[in-house]
C-alpha cells in the first residue's frame, strides 16, 4: 500500500502503482473519463480473480466448505461496503448491479408508499438513471413529478425547495454530486426538506463515492446508491443502503430465489433485507471486488488526496479558462464540487473534441452524458467532460490542456 501521509509526502506514484492499466497502457495514456467508470485496483482485481479460478461457488445455498467459504467472502464484502460508508449494520446494504438497478429499486419499492396524487421531487441535474425509473413509478401509481430547477451557476436553487415541497410530497431524489458539473448537492437541507413533510429522500451517490468514504447516517439520507466500477472495482455491482427501518416495511423488487422464506403455488412470504431485495445469484466475483476496493479504500489519506485532487481541478479551471472559444459548464469555482468539469468548445461538436485529444492519448467524454434535462437547462445539447480520479496526476492535466489548444487552433 502506498504510504500517504499528507502534507506534501503525498506518495502518487506509490498510488498509481496500485491500478494495474498504467503500467499496461504506457506512459502516453491521460485517463480522464473516470466519471463514466474508474480504473480497477490491484486488491479488487485480485479478489476478482481469486475467487473466479480458486474459490468459485454459488452464494446463500451450498453446505460444502467451498459454497460456505463464498458466501462468507460475499458478506464480508458488504460489511466492507458498510464500513466505507459509514452504514450502522451491514444487512443496510443491497447488492446490485450498479447504481441504475439500485435507483430502479429504491424507485419499484417506495411505489408501495405512493398513492394518486402524491409528488416525487427530483431535481434538475439528475442522471437519467435517477429521472427515469420516477417516471416509470409515478406513471404505476398516479404521482407526480417536480424538479428543483438550477440557478444561473448551475447548481441547484435549493431556496425553491418551500414552493415546490408539500403534503404530497412522498419522495426526494437527488444526486449527491452532478455527473455534468461537479457541483456537490447540500444533501443535509434536503434531508431536512424530506423530513419536514414525511418523505424519502433518496441520495445518487454514484459520482461522490469514488472522493472518499462516506458517512450516509450524518447525511440524513434514507438510501444511498453507487455503483462499484466508478469505486476502482469491477464492472458488474454495485449498492444500495437502505436505512434499516425503512428496509423491513418496504416489499421486494425482483422475485426468485433466495429472496423468499417460504413459497406455495399460491403465494410467497419474504427473506428480511437484505436477501429480499437479492434475487437469484448476485454478481458475487464483482461484489467481492467492490469490497476489496472499499477496504483499500477505507485505509488511504483522504486529506491528501483531496488536496491532491483539488490541485488538479484548479489547475485545469485554470486552464480551460485560458483556452479561447472554450466555455466551462456550471459553477467555474473548486467549492462543493467534485474534481470534473464539462465544457463546450465555439464551434466543434463536443465528439470531435473527444476524438482529437484521443490523438494526444487523452480519454475524455462527449455527449449528453445521459442528463439531457441539465444540459438543456444549461443551454445546450451536448458537452466535453473531463473528470479526475486520486490516480491522475499534472501531466494528465497538462496532456489535455495542450491537445485542446491544438485542437482549437486547428479547427475554430
Ligand atoms: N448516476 C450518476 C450520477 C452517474 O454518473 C451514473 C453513471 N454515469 C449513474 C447514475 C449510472 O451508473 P451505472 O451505469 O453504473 O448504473
Amino acid at each position: 500500500m502506498p504510504t500517504m501521509a499528507g502534507r506534501g509526502d503525498f506518495d502518487l506514484a506509490g498510488l498509481r502503482g496500485e491500478f494495474p492499466i498504467f503500467a499496461a497502457q504506457g506512459p502516453r495514456f491521460h485517463y480522464l473519463d473516470n466519471a463514466a467508470t474508474g480504473q480497477i485496483c490491484r486488491a479488487a482485481a485480485e479478489a476478482l480473480i481469486d475467487f473466479e479460478t480458486r474459490a468459485r461457488a454459488n452464494v446463500k445455498r451450498g453446505v460444502y466448505r467451498l459454497a460456505d467459504e463464498a458466501t462468507r467472502a460475499f458478506e464480508e464484502a458488504r460489511a466492507r461496503i458498510a464500513g466505507y460508508i459509514g452504514a450502522r449494520e451491514a444487512a443496510e446494504v443491497v447488492i446490485t448491479s450498479g447504481t441504475t438497478h439500485a435507483l430502479n429499486l429504491a424507485a419499484h419499492c417506495l411505489c408501495a408508499r405512493l398513492r394518486p396524487g402524491d409528488e416525487i421531487l427530483l431535481t434538475t441535474a439528475e442522471h437519467h438513471s435517477n429521472i427515469v425509473p420516477w417516471q416509470l413509478a409515478g406513471a404505476r401509481v398516479g404521482a407526480t413529478i417536480r424538479a428543483i430547477p438550477l440557478q444561473t451557476d448551475g447548481r441547484l436553487d435549493l431556496d425553491r425547495l418551500a414552493d415546490l415541497l408539500s403534503a404530497r410530497t412522498r419522495v426526494i431524489a437527488a444526486t449527491h454530486c452532478s455527473n455534468v458539473t461537479g457541483a456537490i448537492t447540500d444533501i443535509g437541507r434536503l434531508a431536512e426538506a424530506a423530513r419536514s413533510v414525511g418523505a424519502v429522500l433518496v441520495v445518487d451517490g454514484a459520482q461522490r463515492a469514488p472522493h472518499g468514504p462516506l458517512d450516509v447516517q450524518a447525511l440524513g439520507c434514507d438510501l444511498y446508491a453507487l455503483s462499484g466500477h466508478k469505486l476502482f472495482a469491477a464492472t458488474g455491482a454495485g449498492a444500495l443502503w437502505i436505512r434499516s427501518d425503512l428496509a423491513q416495511e418496504l416489499p421486494p423488487f425482483l422475485g426468485g430465489g433466495e429472496m423468499i422464506r417460504r413459497v406455495s403455488i399460491e403465494s410467497s412470504t419474504f427473506a428480511p433485507p437484505p436477501h429480499r431485495f437479492e434475487a437469484g445469484t448476485p454478481p458475487i466475483g464483482a461484489a467481492l471486488a467492490l469490497g476489496a476496493a472499499a477496504a483499500w479504500l477505507s485505509g488511504l489519506d483522504w486529506e491528501a488526496i483531496h488536496a491532491h485532487e483539488q490541485r488538479l481541478l484548479e489547475r485545469l479551471l485554470a486552464g480551460l479558462k485560458a483556452i479561447p472559444g472554450v466555455r466551462l459548464l456550471g459553477p467555474e469555482g473548486t467549492q462543493a464540487r467534485a474534481p470534473l468539469v464539462s465544457f463546450v468548445v465555439d464551434g466543434i461538436h463536443p465528439h470531435d473534441v473527444c476524438q482529437l485529444l484521443d490523438t494526444f492519448g487523452v480519454c475524455t467524454r462527449g455527449g449528453h452524458h445521459c442528463a439531457q434535462p441539465l444540459h438543456e437547462a444549461l443551454g445546450v445539447e451536448a458537452s466535453v467532460r473531463a473528470s479526475i480520479a486520486l490516480y491522475n496526476d499534472e501531466a494528465d492535466i497538462e496532456a489535455l490542456l495542450d491537445g485542446l489548444e491544438e485542437v482549437v487552433r486547428r479547427l475554430a
